[in-house]
């Protein structure tokens, strides 16, 4: 095993659980409109929001607009649109912002490589929303640096995302630095390309249908621990 300086960590789905963090803010946003949560209610919610983020990944829909667009649709497909939709995403950002859930065994890795590595955190979320939950979930001084893709204008897998960061840790060695996520896009992709090392966290044990090549695979906290530590 090469010895690594850094380890960068995205956050959402690899050291925090993301979907439960979105039921937590969207069942209370719900419930504060009135309406009452359903997992059919859910899984529109969660079509359209994946269809909205990538328009705006592909450049047709802006930041701005992603932002309160996502849930007028959600409105009108549950038939809802009484609902104001900027009121909705006040509320569920709100929320989400709340929904520090850290996914079993995360925190005690953390803690345990603190010593060994310096630890950073790059994510792509926004901005309101991602530093209030690292602190709620009571992480977020184990980090030397918090890298938020809304606060910087770049989000990976941009190179200027990674160019951002080494900047921000002042431009250690790259053969000295890996990044663990668990998306092949963002994540892996984008840490190839800039040359550093990758580790796919692929906790859902999803085949890789890409061309995308991970440094390492591991499927659980486990086996991330004895990646890193012996
Ligand atoms: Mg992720």
């Amino acid at each position: 095993m090469q010895s690594y300086e850094w380890i960068l960590f995205d956050a959402d789905n690899t050291l925090l659980d993301f979907d439960e963090a979105e039921l937590f803010a969207l069942s209370h946003t719900l419930k504060e409109k009135s309406i009452p949560y359903t997992s059919s209610l859910h899984q529109t919610y969660k079509v359209i929001n994946h269809q909205c983020w990538s328009a705006f990944e592909n450049g047709k829909m802006t930041k701005s607009e992603l932002r309160w667009k996502r849930f007028e649709l959600f409105l009108s497909a549950i038939g809802r649109s009484d609902v104001s939709p900027k009121s909705f995403e006040e509320q569920y950002l709100g929320r989400l912002s709340e929904a520090g859930f850290m996914i079993e065994g995360s925190q005690n890795l953390l803690e345990d490589l603190q010593g060994t590595y310096r630890l950073a955190i790059v994510t792509n979320g926004l901005k309101e929303v991602q530093r209030p939950r690292f602190r709620q979930a009571g992480i977020y001084d184990l980090f030397d640096t918090i890298i938020v893709s809304d606060e910087i204008g770049f989000a990976k897998p941009s190179q200027d995302f990674f160019q951002y960061t080494f900047e921000q840790i002042n431009f250690p060695e790259k053969k000295k630095v890996v990044i663990v996520g668990d998306n092949l896009n963002s994540d892996i992709k984008g840490g190839n390309n800039y040359g550093i090392s990758t580790c796919w966290y692929n906790y859902r044990q999803k085949e890789n249908d890409t061309e995308i090549q991970p440094k390492y695979e591991v499927k659980n906290m486990d086996e991330l621990r004895s990646l890193f530590l012996v």
